[in-house]
């Protein structure tokens, strides 16, 4: 079962993806987190991206529809691939349902993270993470057990260069003219299920978790 999800900067998509990867042993695939780790590791494509994502804007559809289709394709995981991020353009979701079905495969669902823009920037600018892991927390919403430290690792949490306020507009700007438009495409193609995404995360995350266990039953019936 292939998922995407779907939703504006901020709306918990990294979160809730990291929950539901390990409860249904998806193999999470987030396009930020792959820019990132390029970046990271100081590679040519890392260069490449680097000004588009620290102005908030999206990267071009050809270089992030190779990179993330690549691995989509390579993905070896029998549970499916929930991807985080991608698409955020109709040229990309397009691409993404031709190399699935070249593939004999499909997009099964799309669940889409309903937050209103007023909620997006507290959430934003209150979020850090774990620079080798990637793993999300917030200082309200979701914080470490010691402040400003990876529950996991140890490492001292950073906070993402691009989610500082002045940022966090224009990615919303890019959203809204860019990525918006997808929610009618998968609309029409009756794969889009919304939830409520300004509730605690608990509860976003067991309404997500129910919705796809009713696509696997409804999958293996
Ligand atoms: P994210 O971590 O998903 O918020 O992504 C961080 C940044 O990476 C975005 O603001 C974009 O600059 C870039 N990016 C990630 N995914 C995509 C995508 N599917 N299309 C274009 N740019 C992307």
């Amino acid at each position: 079962m292939n998922v995407v999800l779907f939703g504006p900067p901020g709306a918990g998509k990294g979160t809730q993806a990291e929950r539901l990867a390990a409860k249904f042993a998806f193999l999470h695939l987030s396009s930020g987190d792959v820019l990132r780790a390029e970046r990271k590791s100081g590679t040519e494509l890392g260069a490449r991206v680097a000004g588009y994502m620290d102005s908030g804007a999206l990267v071009p559809d050809e270089i992030i529809v190779e990179v993330i289709l690549a691995r989509v394709l390579k993905a070896d995981s029998k549970a499916g691939v929930l991807l985080d991020g991608f698409p955020r353009t109709l040229p990309q979701a397009r691409q993404l349902d031709e190399a699935l079905v070249g593939a004999g495969s499909r997009l099964d669902l799309v669940l889409s993270i309903v937050v209103p823009d007023e909620l997006i920037v507290e959430r934003i600018t209150g979020r850090r993470m774990c620079p080798s892991t990637g793993k999300i927390y917030h200082v309200k919403y979701l914080p470490p057990k010691q402040a400003g430290i990876c529950d996991e690792t140890g490492e001292e949490l950073i906070q993402r260069k691009d989610d500082t306020e002045e940022v966090v507009k224009q990615r919303l700007a890019a959203y809204h003219e860019q990525t918006e438009p997808l929610e009618v495409y998968y609309r029409q193609q009756g794969l889009l299920v919304e939830v409520d995404g300004t509730r605690d995360i608990g509860a976003v995350a067991q309404d997500m978790g129910a919705i796809v266990e009713r696509h696997l039953g409804r999958e293996n019936s």
